[in-house]
């Protein structure tokens, strides 16, 4: 199932080239999106049948119409991992040749969620003589209170899936400073469940500028996959409902600037586009 925010904080599914309005079927809260979504990922799997039924009967809108939103607005945190690829990690020169990953060397990081925007929204650029990046990931959103949950159960937790961009400046700063800017963590279009994905280590992910195509892989390349990197995670810390993790970029990173169009694609989840333009000020 395709769970979509639209509108003035609308939940709906998403079928085809129309969204169907759940709201009045499970109660939804428009005044707080983010806890309503927790109630709708923890109570789902007795909701489904339920959701399925009242498709039929739902308001319906064409999504050509409607204005897609951020599908999870305020997690309580992201967690994101610093290069999870090996042909990004060349890329980057980091210089950990004895480990595949530096997720096994600097662990991971956390982004702020107040850096979230959604599909079709403004990227600003703080800085105009600094280089900020596209990245392209797969991200999940946590479906249970997760502590110390090895790779095989990982699935059990992990609501769905969804396309996110992990904007940073490049530059000596720490991590958390170069990617939590206002407007620095692009996710959308949707939340796909993980039933409806199936396997997330094995999805094509493509991201261009304007018509160039700058980043292009598959998932089969993470060095730490979803679930391993599930696993990592909820070694350290505990993960809520509503918490989104995102799995870090594939070779191909590159600059963006004022007038461009950002678009990311992944298979079997959906794509989605944002604009960029330099900070009022800057
Ligand atoms: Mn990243």
């Amino acid at each position: 199932m395709k769970i979509a925010l639209f509108n003035n904080n609308q939940i709906g599914v998403v079928q085809g080239d129309r969204v169907i309005d759940i709201g009045d079927l499970i109660s939804w809260d428009k005044s707080n999106p983010q806890t309503s979504l927790e109630n709708l990922m923890t109570n789902y799997e007795d909701l489904k049948a339920k959701i399925v039924e009242y498709i039929p009967s739902g308001t319906t809108y064409p999504l050509s119409e409607v204005k897609l939103q951020a599908p999870v607005p305020n997690p309580s945190k992201i967690v994101a991992a610093p290069i999870n690829y090996i042909l990004h990690r060349n890329e980057m020169n980091e210089q950990f040749h004895t480990s595949p990953s530096t997720v096994d060397k600097l662990g991971f990081f956390l982004k702020s969620p107040s850096s979230i925007i959604g599909p079709d929204d403004t990227v600003l650029l703080p800085f105009r003589d600094r280089r900020t990046d596209h990245e392209a990931e797969i991200a999940f959103v946590v479906g249970k209170q997760a502590k110390d949950v090895p790779a095989h159960e990982a699935k059990d937790y992990i609501f769905g899936y969804l396309a996110l961009m992990d904007i940073t400046v490049r530059g000596k700063e720490d991590r958390p400073w170069r990617k939590s800017f206002d407007t620095f963590t692009p996710i959308g279009p949707w939340i796909v469940t993980g039933d409806e994905v199936e396997n997330p280590n094995q999805l094509d992910m493509k991201l261009w500028v304007g018509e160039e195509l700058r980043q292009s892989t598959n998932t089969e390349n993470l060095i730490y996959d979803c679930y391993r990197f599930f696993e990592a995670v909820t070694s350290v810390m505990t993960l809520y409902p509503g918490d989104i993790v995102t799995t870090g970029t594939p070779e191909g990173v590159g600059p963006i600037t004022e007038g461009d169009t950002v678009r990311i694609h992944i298979d079997r989840i959906g794509e989605f586009s944002v604009n960029v333009q330099y900070k009022v000020g800057v």
